[in-house]
């Protein structure tokens, strides 16, 4: 082996996921050369990439979309491939690709919910956002699921970003959702909704909001729905004005004007109308004779201190009962775990120091594995909060190889000849762009961005048709 072999040797990378997580961690890992010479394979169950950009941004909102511009050039790159269509656990484990890659990084995103843990809550008609959100993005596992459109008042749980997406998207007109990239099935179903009341209950104040300016904006300029608010939850209460005057936060400040705004607004005879409810916690999801969602029961809290200084909602004696035959449940996602990757059941993440993986929380290194994103620091920020994140990972790595704690692969024939002997199927990058090709010309045939291909087994007869 050649001196120069010694001080440089090529580090062969697995990233795990191909969201923004993924893409970022590649980047990032581009952006070491020279110093570290890198090659990048990302793995992704899906046969197509972008994860939570493609199936987790709301099809109202392409701009967001624009990530992806970035995330092509870092695919361009010479030393990056992409193995879509491969699931890590199924076709090949994750001891594979230890024996293959220097390091893998796990990129996996929170896939499922967190649950409520009330009564009912598994009743028809009760639903986890994340089904909803994938199944109107043209997610391949949640093309047939299906969702009762007919109910005319729904109940969406939390007061995120998430909850907000899934209570616009209810309220869009037709002609607003057919100028988007929605989901075919999602485009007929929502066209023929019955919907009229849509309730977003938060069981904080709207001080302790977790939605954003921007978007709790967005709700009161709908063109399809009145918004509506209850004007005693919108007044602050003692403790909360206190920690608004003394957090001094402009943006905070600025959405609890916008809130204000919503107070006593005169319906504008819009088809829908728009509930906005804080301080109340779901009680009970209650039934017919059935076993489908009839009304939900709320409780309303009062806020109190809690020890690590937030405020707490606290259930009084006063309750309600709501009449609604659809509960979509965006009380945050959850990271599910990976067949020989250590799990953090409480969390839901993969436990770490700085990207590091260790063999549970506090334990000690795993060495050669990584987390990035969501699946490493919970489900939070928006898409751009994980490029700093993944470069914070990419540091661990790059200092581990300097240190030479990076493992020797045992293996060093090429990954993608078990790749391709264990999935015939196996999609590549240059397949994502041509069905991207293909998805963009139907758009613009139907003045929309893109018209999706949902399934894998449409995605492949699209490719092979062409
Ligand atoms: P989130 O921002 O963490 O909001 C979760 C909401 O659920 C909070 O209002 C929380 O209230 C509430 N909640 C939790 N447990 C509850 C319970 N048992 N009963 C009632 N309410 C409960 O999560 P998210 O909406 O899933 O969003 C995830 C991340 O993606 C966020 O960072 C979000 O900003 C981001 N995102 C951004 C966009 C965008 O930029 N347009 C769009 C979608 C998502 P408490 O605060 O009281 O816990």
């Amino acid at each position: 082996m050649g001196s120069a072999d010694v001080q440089q040797p090529r580090y062969r990378i697995a990233i795990v996921g191909s969201g923004p997580a993924g893409f970022y961690t590649a980047e990032h890992l581009f952006k070491q050369r020279p110093a570290l010479d890198v090659a990048v394979d990302m793995f992704e169950r899906l046969p197509v990439p972008y994860g939570l950009v493609r199936f987790g941004v709301a099809p109202d909102h392409q701009k967001i979309k624009n990530a992806t511009k970035a995330f092509e050039r870092t695919a361009g790159d010479g030393a990056f491939r992409f193995f879509g269509n491969i699931e890590i656990g199924r076709h090949v484990s994750v001891e594979e690709l230890r024996h293959r890659y220097h390091a893998v990084c796990f990129a996996t995103g929170a896939e499922t919910d967190r649950r409520m843990g009330i009564a009912g809550e598994d009743l028809d008609g009760s639903h986890t956002a994340t089904e909803f959100v994938a199944w109107y993005n043209g997610h391949p596992d949640y093309r047939h699921h299906a969702f009762d459109l007919t109910a005319q008042r729904v109940a969406v749980v939390g007061v995120g970003n998430v909850a907000v997406d899934v209570a616009r998207i209810l309220c869009r007109t037709p002609e607003e959702l057919g100028r988007t990239d929605i989901a075919d099935h999602a485009l007929a179903a929502l066209a023929k909704s019955h919907v009229r009341e849509v309730y977003i209950l938060g069981r904080r104040g709207p001080a302790q909001a977790a939605f954003t300016n921007a978007e709790v904006r967005e709700l009161g300029e709908l063109a399809g729905a009145d918004i509506q608010v209850v004007d005693e939850e919108i007044a602050l209460d003692p403790l909360s004005a206190a920690a608004v005057a003394d957090a001094g936060d402009r943006t905070l400040d600025r959405k609890l004007e916008i809130l204000q705004s919503f107070v006593g607004r005169a319906p504008g005879g819009r088809p829908k109308t728009l509930t906005l409810r804080f301080l109340v916690s779901p009680m009970e999801l209650v039934g017919d004779e059935h076993g489908r969602v009839r009304a939900i029961r709320i409780v309303r809290n009062e806020l109190y201190p809690a020890d690590d200084g937030t405020l707490r909602p606290r259930a009084t004696e006063q309750q309600q009962e709501i009449p609604v035959d659809l509960v979509f449940r965006s009380v945050g996602y959850r990271g599910v775990p990976i067949p020989g990757v250590p799990f953090d059941d409480e969390s839901g993440r993969i436990p770490n120091d700085v990207g590091r993986v260790l063999d549970r929380v506090g334990g000690s290194i795993v060495p050669g594995m990584y987390a990035s994103g969501w699946i490493k620091r919970g489900p939070s920020g928006v898409i751009g909060t994980n490029k700093p994140d993944a470069g914070e990972t990419v540091a661990a790595i790059a200092e581990d190889a300097r240190t030479g704690r990076l493992p020797t692969p045992a293996h060093l024939e090429d990954a993608e000849s078990i790749v391709r002997e264990r999935q015939s199927g196996l999609l590549t990058f240059d397949d994502w762009k041509r069905l991207d090709a293909l998805e963009r010309a139907r758009g613009e045939a139907a003045d929309r961005p893109r018209v999706k291909y949902v399934t894998t087994d449409e995605v492949v007869a699209a490719l092979r048709g062409t």
